[in-house]
């Protein structure tokens, strides 16, 4: 029998994953990459280190996908972190928890994630095509019979989409695997930005630009959205606010901003003391300390760029004693040292986002076989389906676990 023909659409982690998956599983593969390198923003992951998994148990990482996660049981089941790390190991590219969470390639080089793919595309001999955009699916009766690319019909009797979402254009994040999907008869769930850098109304923040805060606590400060807390490290930047804290929250923020003009938010800075604490450590300073600047006080807390900051904004004079604090001041301190409020107006938008919320509805999409419920013989992997997860290695894996369940089902599926 003549081994199948299977059609990659994308070379990002997805992609490649995929064309090795049904490589390894006896299919002719080829791959058809838009751009002229394979997995440019692989090779970015990370700060270029690649934090591509995690130590979380596969329960607590779907959850972390909110409500779609559980769709992603059939592709971890099939290939998660431990077969990944194993693969990896394999490959000569040994990765490493150091700081028990997060896995970086021992190395701390994403190039080297990126270079092992490439061998294992070698070796497997699968076709790479560079700089070669699909434009169309050949569909016929509610079947894939091909790709359209660079104006010529390439077939193949199973096609994946792994085309990746619209994030960071700049290292290739465009919206055509998602035309592809409409082509289809897919639903696409409207693409918006996440991972992603907050832009503060106020200014205060720039004057801090750099300072990280590694344990602050942050909610959303709308009615509805009160039970919902984030928790991680905030960065100050010359736009507002950034770091694993507000890229994590700027998911739901940037959804709010598209309905209103500006989005409240509160940060906990100290989010292990209390109001009490506060109140008291506040008192404190007023009969023990009261000879001490508050501004020297909040220098013990905080760094010195923020308790400026801190003071300006709740007009505390940078010379006023901590005994002659007014009680007006004193109630803004507290609010500010316990629920410190920020307005979001934006966001970084698709140019600096890391993932892409939204994209083709999971609807449509079997989840034990990633196979298009529209068309047979389509497979769908990676980040152009409507799943994104937080910070910490979660889009990674699911790109790589996605990719090989979609390309080691495709070699198997009817044809
Ligand atoms: C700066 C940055 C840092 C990140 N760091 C991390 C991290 O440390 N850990 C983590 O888990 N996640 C991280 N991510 C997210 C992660 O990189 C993505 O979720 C992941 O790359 C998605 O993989 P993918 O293969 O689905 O899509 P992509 O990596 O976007 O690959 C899709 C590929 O398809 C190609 N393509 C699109 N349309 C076509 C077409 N019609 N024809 C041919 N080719 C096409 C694109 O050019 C692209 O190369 C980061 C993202 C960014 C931007």
């Amino acid at each position: 029998m003549n081994p199948k023909r299977v059609t990659v659409i994308g070379g990002g982690p997805a992609g490649m994953m995929a064309a090795i998956a049904a490589a390894q599983a006896g299919a002719c593969v080829t791959l058809c990459e838009r751009q002229a390198q394979l997995g440019r923003k692989l090779a970015a992951t990370g700060g270029g280190r690649c934090n591509l998994t995690n130590t979380l148990d596969v329960e607590t990482f779907m959850s972390r996908f909110g409500t779609e996660g559980r769709f992603m049981t059939g592709a971890l089941r099939r290939f998660g972190r431990d077969d990944l790390l194993r693969q990896m190991t394999e490959w000569g590219v040994p990765c490493a928890a150091a700081d028990g969470f997060h896995y970086f390639p021992v190395s701390q080089r994403a190039m080297d994630v990126l270079q092992a793919l490439e061998r294992q595309l070698k070796k497997l001999n699968v076709q790479v095509r560079l700089s070669t955009v699909v434009s169309a699916l050949d569909l016929v009766a509610g079947r894939v019979c091909g790709v359209v690319a660079a104006g010529a019909r390439l077939p193949a009797d199973a096609v994946i989409l792994a085309a990746g979402g619209a994030a960071w254009p700049s290292l290739g994040g465009c919206g055509l695997g998602y035309d592809l999907a409409i082509q289809a008869g897919h639903e696409v769930v409207e693409p918006s930005p996440a991972l992603v850098g907050l832009v503060t109304r106020e200014t205060w923040p720039r004057l801090c630009a750099g300072v990280t805060l590694p344990d602050v606590m942050a909610r959303i400060d709308l009615p509805e959205c009160r039970k919902e807390v984030w928790r991680g490290v905030l960065l100050f930047t010359h736009a507002g606010l950034s770091g694993p804290l507000m890229l994590d929250i700027s998911g739901p923020v940037t959804r709010l901003l598209r309905r209103q003009e500006q989005v409240p938010l509160r940060l906990s800075l100290f989010p292990d003391l209390s109001r009490e604490t506060w109140n008291t450590r506040l008192a404190e300073w007023r009969t023990g300390r009261g000879k001490k600047s508050v501004r020297n006080l909040l220098d013990e807390s905080l760094p010195q760029s923020l308790a400026t900051a801190v003071c300006e904004a709740c007009g505390i004079d940078s010379a006023v004693r901590a005994s002659g604090m007014t009680a007006e001041a004193r109630d803004r301190l507290l609010e500010w040292m316990t629920a410190l409020p920020v307005t979001i107006t934006g966001s970084g938008g698709m140019a600096q986002a890391m993932v892409t919320h939204g994209g083709v509805s999971l609807r449509d999409i079997h989840p034990a076989t990633l196979e298009s419920r529209r068309v047979s013989g389509l497979y769908v992997a990676g980040e152009v389906m409507d799943l994104d997860g937080p910070c910490g290695g979660y889009n990674l894996q699911w790109a790589f676990s996605s990719g090989w369940q979609a390309g080691a089902l495709a070699q198997r599926g009817e044809g």
